[in-house]
């Protein structure tokens, strides 16, 4: 009777477990847009940010109780059916402060489609590196990616000129070349 009961918790927190990595909070989405990395994209503007960056263009996505639940299955069902897209973005808040949604999510992507995976995030790609370290997910979600805009928007740093990015201190990097270098690699856009 206890062997029972235990298997029961197990095969529950399992099923708990794939509940929480298939739901995302989300301040919203945009399905084709062409602002937010080349080509057109699908952008999910994920909900909650730590890093306050003054200036910042989202603040309402900065709540990490805010914006709203949302099944990535249902973001992904919604993405495949659009032969016109070339990717999809992460943009924020900070994704990586969802990364085993977004994780689960690219995983599909790239397993079914050609579409690549840009991400926009606060963190440098040297603290990303250091988190992914003690977190699995911030790993996957890392090594996955395509390319990532690092760092945080720093408005004395603004400029207009810039393509896909808000400040001149971030960076566009190409992740796949970066990991295999062991330094970071940029993309030009
Ligand atoms: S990382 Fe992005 S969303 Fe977060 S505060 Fe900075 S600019 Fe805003």
């Amino acid at each position: 009777m206890i062997l029972q009961t235990k298997t029961v918790i197990i095969i529950l927190s399992i099923f708990e477990r794939e509940l929480i990595i298939l739901e995302i909070r989300l301040a919203g989405t945009v399905s084709e847009s062409i602002v937010d990395g080349p080509g057109i994209r699908y952008t999910i503007f994920t909900q909650g940010c730590p890093h306050h960056c003054e200036g910042c263009h989202n603040p309402e996505t900065h709540d990490f109780n805010g914006g709203r639940l949302a099944d990535t299955d249902k973001i992904y069902e919604h993405i495949v059916k659009n032969p016109l897209l070339k990717g999809v973005t992460y943009s924020g808040g900070d994704p990586f402060c969802q990364p085993a949604p977004l994780y689960d999510l690219s995983k599909k992507l790239k397993e079914n489609t050609n579409l690549d995976i840009m991400i926009y995030t606060g963190y440098t790609f040297e603290q990303l590196l250091e988190m992914a370290k003690k977190d699995e997910n911030v790993k996957n979600l890392l090594y996955i990616a395509d390319i990532i805009v690092d760092g945080r928007f720093v408005l004395s740093k603004k400029s207009y000129e810039l393509k896909f990015k808000g400040s001149s201190n971030q960076r566009t990097i190409d992740v796949q070349s970066s990991l295999k270098e062991g330094k970071v690699v940029l993309k030009e856009l």
